[in-house]
Formats: C-alpha cells, sequence, structure tokens
C-alpha cells in the first residue's frame, strides 16, 4: 500500500512513520509512507495556501490551486507505478494491480471513522490524505476532488494531521504481515463487532485479587468460551448499542441472559 499525506506541517509525521508499527511496517516494505508539504505546489510567489473568506468574516481558508496540483503530482507518479506493475503483471499474473486512489479529506464534518471503514481503506492500494488547518477548506475542493471526508469524532482539532495520523496507523495495522500475532486484529475490540474481553498476566495473584480461575485451566475450549462471555459482557455494560449492530448466535442470547442475571445478584464471575 502506498499512502500519501498532504499537509504544511510534514515534520509532523517524522516520528509517528518511523516508529512502533508504522516503522516496521515501512521496513518490512508492507507501506510506503510519505508526507508532502503541499505549500510547494503553491503557485503564487510568496507560496501562500491559504487566503480570507469570499463574503468576508473571520478565519483564513486553504486555496485549491496548491491542494489540486499536490494531488495531481502525486497521480501522476501512481501512474508511473501502476504502468511499471502492469509490465510486469505480463510476466506475472500474481503482479499488483492497480486501482485508482481514495482521495480522503481530514474534516469533522465528514463521516465518522470507525473500524469498518479502516478494513474497508486497508483493501486499496493508494490512499491520500489531505490536512486541513485554519478555517475551513475551499468548498471546491470537497466537491471536485476527493473521494471521501473522514471525521475522527464530533470534535474540532487544531489541523487534520492527528485526525490522518489515527486513520493511517488503524488501517496500516490490518495490512496482512503487520502484526506480529495476525490474530491479535481480528479480536480487537470493534472487529468482532463487540467490545474485546478482558486480559491478564502474571502473577496469577497480585495484591490478593487473582485471574480468573478459568484461565489457568490450559483448555482452550473452556477459555474461549470464558472470552466471549466475557466480551459480551463487557459490551452490554459499556456499549449496549453495540449488541443491536450484530448478529447473535443463541448461545450468546444464553449469554447475555445469564450475564444480567448476574449482574443483578452482582455475581463475581
Ligand atoms: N471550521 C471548521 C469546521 O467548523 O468544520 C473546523 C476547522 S479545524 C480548526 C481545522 C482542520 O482540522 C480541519 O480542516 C480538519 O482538517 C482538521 N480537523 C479538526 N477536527 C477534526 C476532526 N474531528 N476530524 C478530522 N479532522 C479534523
Amino acid at each position: 500500500m502506498r499512502v500519501d499525506v498532504l499537509t504544511i506541517f510534514p515534520e509532523m509525521f517524522e516520528g509517528v512513520f518511523g516508529t512502533s508499527i508504522l516503522g516496521k511496517a515501512q521496513n518490512k516494505g508492507i507501506v510506503t509512507l510519505k508526507a508532502t508539504n503541499f505549500r510547494d505546489y503553491a503557485d503564487n510567489k510568496h507560496s501562500m495556501v491559504d487566503d480570507t473568506p469570499y463574503g468576508g468574516g473571520g478565519g483564513m481558508v486553504l486555496k485549491p490551486e496548491p491542494i489540486f496540483n499536490a494531488v495531481e503530482s502525486i497521480l501522476s507518479t501512481s501512474d508511473m507505478d501502476a504502468s511499471e506493475s502492469h509490465s510486469s503483471e505480463i510476466k506475472d499474473e500474481a503482479a499488483h494491480v492497480h486501482q485508482p486512489a481514495r482521495i480522503i479529506l481530514m474534516c469533522p464534518q465528514g463521516e465518522t471513522f470507525t473500524q469498518k471503514k479502516a478494513e474497508e481503506l486497508a483493501q486499496e492500494d493508494h490512499l491520500i490524505f489531505i490536512c486541513g488547518h485554519y478555517e475551513g477548506y475551499d468548498e471546491r475542493i470537497r466537491e471536485h476532488l476527493v473521494t471521501d471526508e473522514l471525521s475522527i469524532g464530533d470534535y474540532v482539532l487544531t489541523g487534520g494531521e492527528i485526525p490522518a495520523m489515527t486513520v493511517i496507523d488503524s488501517v496500516v495495522r490490518l495490512l496482512p504481515g503487520v502484526l506480529g500475532n495476525a490474530t491479535s486484529a481480528m479480536t480487537d475490540s470493534f472487529s468482532t463487532g463487540l467490545l474485546e474481553y478482558p486480559h491478564y498476566t502474571r502473577p496469577a495473584e497480585f495484591r490478593g485479587h487473582k485471574v480468573p480461575d478459568m484461565l489457568l485451566s490450559g483448555h482452550h475450549a473452556n477459555v474461549a468460551a470464558w472470552r466471549r462471555k466475557e466480551a459480551l459482557r463487557r459490551t452490554w455494560k459499556r456499549r449496549p448499542d453495540m449488541l443491536d449492530q450484530i448478529e447473535l448466535t443463541s448461545k450468546d442470547m444464553r449469554w447475555l441472559d445469564e450475564i444480567r442475571r448476574e449482574e443483578d445478584r452482582g455475581t463475581d464471575h
């Protein structure tokens, strides 16, 4: 996968792109991450990327030209990559098949980002993120350039850089080969439609607080059943809305009945 970020603060990405899972994913050659300063694509003398709003009022608005120019320049290089991969496709049927890039505007007015969206974006070959700053974007960027508008939640940050990092991290960790333990992303909260079950590690008893016996039993099927029931309990307690969105098995339903009774009685589980 190739990921490009358009920003006026590319230095913000240096640490994040080089560290932890993102750094490892790049070293393994699974993803290429690049931050580009779209100021370099301003076609005016002072490299201005913003201007005052038509109609007056406070705040500055990001101009369309630098962002259109930067996206078009990136797309032209990815077209070159694609034609290279196309020629190798003739030799190798399993070669990478080029898909058009998703051009994603980070914006508090966009679709709220979810794990489902991360899973969708992880299927793409090329993502381009546009990070705003100031009051807003010229509306023509929204209307005539982007394929998606994403918000990371109902609050306003100063710029789109931290939201873009959030989305990129959650997408890249889903790419095959990125996580050491491939099952960990599959059992993560939201991937299964539930919040994840509680975790414990050594010691088996800490300050009088014990690890549930089931986890020490070494019986894999019973441990898996315990985890499913505790994931249901956690979701029922913290995010009951999520239970309406997934298909529950008859066993899940029985466990939920048990959970309700246990919680009413205040039973230790
Ligand atoms: N005036 C804008 C509004 O009311 O919708 C907010 C602009 S905000 C100060 C500047 C930039 O930060 C936005 O263009 C966007 O790129 C980014 N941003 C802020 N909050 C965000 C959020 N919740 N999700 C995604 N991006 C956000």
